[in-house]
């Protein structure tokens, strides 16, 4: 099937193409186009006006500023999965993009567009989530920051005002013994997770847990952040009973129903096991970095 008719605009700078998104009420951005593409293709979106963003060069890049990791909204998928500097200072966050899709995907999709598209079991929202990065968002009157925690409204809906654009994303950088655990649970590779969870784990020297946080996707119309619910696990030694404990609250937060697909009970045993491993998995690599 082909799009319905549009315009299609091209601009070269940032403040071109929200001049664009002003003067037009029936625009979409392009992006990577993985999935506006399709969803064009089905008419499922019928804009009057595409603005395409991959001239904006500006918005590829990775910078390294003290305590943070910032990147551009058209950063590539294959680059977060690659690039040196991603994964020395955002570990969880290259191995989330070098999971996504396959690799004809990866080398298109971006950051930005994963995130405006909000799948609620896409992984970088999880990771953005989990980590409650900054998304940098520019209208015409300026730039506004959203925590991650409060930019997804709904499953494929943010924030983001129809006048505006995401231009970065700030991570918080790792610090020295913080270890990470992601699983992603799908039917065949490259599909999108039926379940995922993301974890970070700090032990103090004592080997009881200082910080922690975990995050699941595909289990409600959002990424969860369990962030609210953990103060009672940190403090522990990082048992089995400790994961199993935790992997209790990870399945009680299971929103959705059951589908024509999946059970929610299903959803539930997922959450619970995929927690527990992504748990472990945390543990085992603060060590490593520790130890390293
Ligand atoms: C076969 C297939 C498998 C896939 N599997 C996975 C998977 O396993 N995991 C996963 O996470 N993803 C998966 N994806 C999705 C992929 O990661 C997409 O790249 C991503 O969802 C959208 O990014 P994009 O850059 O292609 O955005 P586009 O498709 O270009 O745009 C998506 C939406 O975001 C908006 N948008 C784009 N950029 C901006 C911006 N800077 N500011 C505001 N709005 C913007 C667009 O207007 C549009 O509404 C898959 C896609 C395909 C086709």
């Amino acid at each position: 099937m082909k799009p319905a008719l549009f315009a299609y605009h091209r601009p070269q700078t940032v403040a071109a193409a929200l001049a664009l998104l002003a003067e037009f009420d029936d625009a979409k951005l392009l992006a990577g186009g993985q999935s506006l593409g399709p969803m064009l293709n089905l008419r499922v979106a019928r804009p009057a006006h595409v603005i395409d963003l991959n001239d904006l060069l500006e918005l590829d890049f990775v910078r390294r500023q003290p305590g943070l990791l910032e990147i551009g909204s058209l950063t590539r998928h294959h680059r977060l999965a690659t690039d040196a500097e991603v994964a020395a200072a955002c570990p969880i966050l290259a191995a989330a993009a070098a999971s996504i899709g396959h690799y004809a995907i990866r080398q298109r999709g971006t950051l930005g567009g994963s995130l405006a598209h909000a799948d609620p079991a896409a992984q970088l929202p999880l990771i953005a989530t989990l980590l409650n990065a900054e998304i940098v968002v520019a209208g015409r009157t300026g730039t506004r920051m959203v925590r991650a925690r409060e930019f997804f409204v709904s499953s494929l809906v943010t924030s983001v005002q129809p006048e505006e654009m995401i231009v970065a994303v700030r991570f918080p950088a790792f610090r020295p013994s913080q270890g990470w655990g992601l699983e992603i649970f799908s039917q065949r590779h490259g599909d999108f997770a039926i379940v995922s969870v993301a974890a970070t784990v700090t032990c103090a020297p004592t080997g009881k847990v200082a910080e922690l946080d975990v995050a699941l996707g595909g289990i409600g119309a959002t990424p969860l952040s369990l962030h609210a619910r953990l103060a009672p696990f940190r403090g522990r030694v990082p048992d089995a009973d400790w994961s199993a404990e935790l992997g209790s609250v990870a399945a009680s937060a299971v929103a959705l129903e059951d589908d024509a697909r999946i059970p929610a009970a299903y959803r539930r045993e997922l959450a619970m096991t995929l927690t527990q491993r992504a748990l472990m998995a945390a543990v085992e690599r603060g060590e490593e970095r520790n130890n390293g």
